[in-house]
């Protein structure tokens, strides 16, 4: 069988040089995820060797725009590129209503319109806690982390291939957090580094994470300038464009 393998399109947060912005593609034989469409998401999936007709469904931790803002070039992408099958937008409450305005803010609500008839895009708000059906059996379950107040933010973790692959999205250490990388084999986590308010993991949350879950292969992304491997041994650091495999963990 295929393995299950996660492709980060981007690994940085929006202030680390030579670095896009944290996105990245899970892909199973039963099916494909894009995780944020970050405002880079379609050079970086076309870079990637992805095409948009491959993606069965666009996944959405939250709304800062560094996660979400490449979501119009990829609906004209589906359009351009004739996509007929079924897309799924996975999100925080309010995900349709948020993509919609980012459309009328660009001027592009006619292309929006024209999209929304021909293509069949669903939107989706899973109930934190409870696992959302994907294709081919595989499953999403949402949790609620801390990273700003004004935000519903989620986290993930996703049961794919025999694999559970969680998903910190944006967060600092918190329950929501701890729950994800309890459930999680691989985790995906951000580790922004320092900031002024507690708002993002930095190199000492994560090492911490680590300690607490040392059953949890760790993968950072969404890095910060001023995080470098080193400082995060026994965590996979990738670069932009690194492909990853899912491994069971051993009986
Ligand atoms: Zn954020
Ligand atoms: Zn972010």
């Amino acid at each position: 069988m295929p393995p299950v393998t996660v492709t980060f399109l981007g690994t940085g947060n929006f202030e680390a040089p030579g670095r896009y912005w944290n996105s990245f593609v899970v892909q199973a034989p039963e099916l494909t995820l894009l995780v944020e469409p970050s405002p880079t998401a379609l050079p970086n999936l076309r870079r990637a060797g992805f095409a948009i007709e491959q993606l069965d469904a666009v996944v959405i931790s939250h709304f800062h725009p560094d996660h979400t803002f490449g979501w119009p070039f990829l609906v004209f992408e589906a359009m351009n590129r004739g996509r007929t099958h079924p897309l799924s937008v996975i999100g925080p409450p309010g995900v349709e209503e948020f993509l919609a305005s980012m459309m009328r803010l660009g001027a592009v609500e006619e292309v929006s319109a024209q999209a929304h008839e021909r293509l069949s895009i669903d939107y989706l708000t899973p109930q934190p806690g409870a696992p959302l059906q994907l294709l081919g059996g595989a499953h999403l379950t949402a949790h609620v982390v801390e990273h700003v107040t004004r935000l519903t933010c989620f986290g993930y973790v996703i049961e794919v291939g025999g694999h559970r692959l969680g998903y910190s999205g944006d967060t600092h250490p918190c329950a929501g957090l701890e729950a994800i990388a309890a459930s999680s084999q691989t985790l995906v986590l951000e580790c922004n580094g320092a900031h002024p308010s507690p708002t993002h993991m930095d190199v000492e949350a994560v090492r911490s994470l680590a300690s607490h879950h040392p059953g949890t292969r760790l993968v950072v992304t969404h890095r910060g300038g001023d995080v470098e491997p080193g400082m995060l041994p026994g965590i996979l650091v990738p670069d932009d464009y690194d492909r990853i495999e899912l491994t069971a963990p051993p009986e």
